[in-house]
Protein backbone atom coordinates (compact mmCIF):
# COMPACT_ATOMS: atom_id res chain seq x y z
CA UNK A 1 0.00 0.00 0.00
CA UNK A 2 1.17 3.37 -0.69
CA UNK A 3 1.47 5.44 2.24
CA UNK A 4 2.34 9.30 2.28
CA UNK A 5 3.09 11.48 4.87
CA UNK A 6 0.92 14.64 4.85
CA UNK A 7 2.51 17.76 5.45
CA UNK A 8 -0.13 18.39 8.09
CA UNK A 9 1.74 15.81 10.29
CA UNK A 10 5.16 17.04 9.21
CA UNK A 11 4.48 20.62 10.04
CA UNK A 12 3.34 19.74 13.09
CA UNK A 13 6.13 17.14 15.03
CA UNK A 14 8.95 17.89 16.35
CA UNK A 15 11.63 16.03 14.43
CA UNK A 16 13.98 15.37 17.76
CA UNK A 17 11.25 14.76 20.33
CA UNK A 18 8.93 13.98 18.08
CA UNK A 19 5.78 15.80 20.05
CA UNK A 20 2.66 16.28 17.75
CA UNK A 21 0.88 19.23 17.25
CA UNK A 22 2.96 21.29 18.26
CA UNK A 23 1.60 25.49 16.89
CA UNK A 24 5.31 26.54 16.95
CA UNK A 25 8.28 24.84 15.53
CA UNK A 26 11.60 26.90 14.02
CA UNK A 27 13.32 25.90 11.39
CA UNK A 28 16.76 24.70 12.05
CA UNK A 29 19.90 23.41 9.74
CA UNK A 30 21.78 20.68 10.81
CA UNK A 31 24.80 19.60 9.88
CA UNK A 32 25.69 16.27 8.19
CA UNK A 33 28.70 15.00 8.03
CA UNK A 34 29.63 14.55 4.46
CA UNK A 35 32.04 17.83 4.12
CA UNK A 36 32.23 17.01 0.40
CA UNK A 37 28.87 17.28 -0.67
CA UNK A 38 27.60 21.56 -0.57
CA UNK A 39 24.27 20.34 -0.85
CA UNK A 40 23.93 17.99 1.40
CA UNK A 41 26.12 19.68 4.12
CA UNK A 42 22.90 20.68 6.36
CA UNK A 43 19.26 19.18 6.14
CA UNK A 44 16.78 21.39 7.62
CA UNK A 45 14.28 19.94 10.17
CA UNK A 46 11.69 21.20 12.34
CA UNK A 47 12.07 21.60 16.08
CA UNK A 48 9.81 22.79 18.76
CA UNK A 49 10.97 25.42 21.15
CA UNK A 50 11.59 23.31 24.02
CA UNK A 51 13.98 21.24 21.81
CA UNK A 52 15.87 24.02 20.34
CA UNK A 53 16.71 25.64 23.99
CA UNK A 54 18.11 22.11 25.42
CA UNK A 55 19.88 21.38 22.38
CA UNK A 56 22.05 25.07 22.79
CA UNK A 57 22.41 25.28 26.31
CA UNK A 58 25.68 27.09 25.75
CA UNK A 59 24.04 29.85 23.38
CA UNK A 60 21.70 31.86 26.34
CA UNK A 61 21.43 32.65 30.18
CA UNK A 62 19.31 30.11 31.83
CA UNK A 63 18.29 32.81 34.27
CA UNK A 64 17.23 35.62 31.99
CA UNK A 65 17.13 33.97 28.53
CA UNK A 66 19.04 36.40 27.09
CA UNK A 67 21.68 35.01 23.92
CA UNK A 68 25.36 35.68 24.85
CA UNK A 69 27.37 38.04 23.19
CA UNK A 70 30.76 37.58 24.59
CA UNK A 71 30.47 40.01 27.24
CA UNK A 72 29.31 40.17 31.10
CA UNK A 73 30.75 37.76 33.47
CA UNK A 74 29.29 34.70 33.76
CA UNK A 75 29.86 31.34 36.09
CA UNK A 76 29.65 28.06 34.07
CA UNK A 77 27.45 25.15 35.19
CA UNK A 78 29.37 22.19 36.47
CA UNK A 79 26.73 19.73 34.74
CA UNK A 80 25.97 21.01 31.76
CA UNK A 81 27.69 23.79 29.28
CA UNK A 82 24.83 26.32 30.15
CA UNK A 83 26.50 29.96 31.21
CA UNK A 84 24.68 31.78 33.86
CA UNK A 85 25.68 35.61 34.19
CA UNK A 86 26.85 36.37 37.61
CA UNK A 87 24.45 39.73 37.71
CA UNK A 88 21.21 37.22 37.26
CA UNK A 89 22.49 35.29 40.51
CA UNK A 90 21.31 36.45 43.62
CA UNK A 91 23.63 36.66 46.41
CA UNK A 92 22.95 34.06 48.35
CA UNK A 93 23.33 32.19 45.65
CA UNK A 94 26.71 29.14 46.57
CA UNK A 95 28.77 29.62 43.25
CA UNK A 96 30.86 26.09 44.72
CA UNK A 97 30.22 23.59 42.12
CA UNK A 98 27.45 26.00 40.71
CA UNK A 99 24.75 24.06 39.09
CA UNK A 100 22.26 25.85 36.45
CA UNK A 101 18.58 26.46 37.10
CA UNK A 102 17.91 24.34 33.72
CA UNK A 103 19.63 21.35 35.73
CA UNK A 104 17.48 22.29 38.77
CA UNK A 105 14.47 22.32 37.23
CA UNK A 106 14.53 21.13 33.79
CA UNK A 107 10.46 21.56 33.23
CA UNK A 108 11.44 25.47 33.08
CA UNK A 109 12.32 24.59 29.64
CA UNK A 110 9.18 22.75 28.50
CA UNK A 111 7.15 25.15 25.89
CA UNK A 112 3.95 24.97 27.37
CA UNK A 113 0.71 26.71 26.03
CA UNK A 114 -2.38 27.16 28.43
CA UNK A 115 -6.08 26.23 27.15
CA UNK A 116 -8.36 29.05 27.42
CA UNK A 117 -11.50 27.21 29.36
CA UNK A 118 -13.64 29.87 30.08
CA UNK A 119 -13.45 31.18 26.25
CA UNK A 120 -15.57 29.70 23.29
CA UNK A 121 -13.41 27.48 21.01
CA UNK A 122 -13.16 28.65 17.87
CA UNK A 123 -15.42 27.08 14.73
CA UNK A 124 -13.08 24.40 14.63
CA UNK A 125 -13.42 23.69 17.89
CA UNK A 126 -9.79 24.34 18.23
CA UNK A 127 -10.05 25.68 21.83
CA UNK A 128 -7.93 29.28 22.43
CA UNK A 129 -3.92 29.06 23.75
CA UNK A 130 -2.14 31.79 26.11
CA UNK A 131 1.00 32.32 25.60
CA UNK A 132 1.97 33.83 29.17
CA UNK A 133 5.59 35.67 29.73
CA UNK A 134 7.54 32.38 30.38
CA UNK A 135 6.36 30.78 27.04
CA UNK A 136 7.13 33.80 25.19
CA UNK A 137 10.73 33.94 26.88
CA UNK A 138 10.99 30.59 25.85
CA UNK A 139 9.50 30.64 22.44
CA UNK A 140 11.47 34.31 21.66
CA UNK A 141 15.16 33.08 22.84
CA UNK A 142 14.56 29.81 20.97
CA UNK A 143 13.63 32.01 17.75
CA UNK A 144 16.45 34.15 18.22
CA UNK A 145 19.06 30.53 18.77
CA UNK A 146 17.13 29.66 15.13
CA UNK A 147 18.18 32.23 13.64
CA UNK A 148 21.73 32.13 14.67
CA UNK A 149 22.14 29.01 13.37
CA UNK A 150 20.12 29.72 9.81
CA UNK A 151 23.18 32.52 9.22
CA UNK A 152 26.15 30.48 10.58
CA UNK A 153 24.99 27.84 8.14
CA UNK A 154 24.25 30.54 5.11
CA UNK A 155 27.90 32.10 6.07
CA UNK A 156 29.82 28.43 6.08
CA UNK A 157 27.71 27.26 2.92
CA UNK A 158 29.59 30.40 1.35
CA UNK A 159 32.61 30.22 2.37
CA UNK A 160 32.84 26.80 1.05
CA UNK A 161 31.10 27.47 -2.22
CA UNK A 162 33.68 30.32 -2.37
CA UNK A 163 36.42 27.99 -1.43
CA UNK A 164 35.45 25.32 -3.76
CA UNK A 165 35.43 28.36 -6.54
CA UNK A 166 38.69 29.11 -6.30
CA UNK A 167 39.77 25.70 -5.99
CA UNK A 168 38.24 24.95 -9.37
CA UNK A 169 40.01 28.36 -11.07
CA UNK A 170 43.28 26.67 -9.33
CA UNK A 171 42.42 23.48 -11.36
CA UNK A 172 41.62 25.21 -14.93
CA UNK A 173 44.95 27.14 -14.65
CA UNK A 174 46.73 23.89 -14.15
CA UNK A 175 45.06 22.12 -17.18
CA UNK A 176 45.93 25.40 -18.91
CA UNK A 177 49.29 25.17 -18.51
CA UNK A 178 49.51 21.26 -18.79
CA UNK A 179 47.87 21.99 -22.18
CA UNK A 180 50.22 24.71 -23.37
CA UNK A 181 53.21 22.31 -22.15
CA UNK A 182 51.31 19.62 -24.36
CA UNK A 183 51.18 21.90 -27.31
CA UNK A 184 54.67 22.94 -27.19
CA UNK A 185 55.80 18.95 -27.13
CA UNK A 186 54.10 17.88 -29.48
CA UNK A 187 54.81 21.16 -31.79
CA UNK A 188 58.96 20.04 -31.46
CA UNK A 189 57.69 16.58 -32.02
CA UNK A 190 56.02 17.84 -35.58
CA UNK A 191 58.67 19.58 -36.90
CA UNK A 192 60.13 17.84 -40.02
CA UNK A 193 63.38 16.26 -39.62
CA UNK A 194 66.20 17.81 -41.86
CA UNK A 195 68.98 15.34 -42.27
CA UNK A 196 72.81 16.89 -42.85
CA UNK A 197 73.96 15.11 -45.63
CA UNK A 198 76.76 17.51 -46.47
CA UNK A 199 79.67 15.49 -44.42
CA UNK A 200 78.60 12.43 -47.06
CA UNK A 201 80.15 14.33 -49.84
ZN1 LIG B 1 11.04 18.77 20.36
ZN1 LIG C 1 21.27 36.38 32.66
ZN1 LIG D 1 23.39 23.03 33.99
Amino acid sequence: MNQSITTDLTDTTCSLCHCKHQTFLHDVLYKRNEPDVLIERYELRKICPSCVLFEHLEFYCPECFDLHDGTGEFICCCDCESKTHLKCLSDEEDVTEFKCSTCNHPKRLIFDLKELKDVKPRVDNVPWKLVDVQAARLLLTSARIADKLMSKARDESLSYAAMRANEAVSYREKATGAMSLFEKVKERNDRPFLLDRSRET
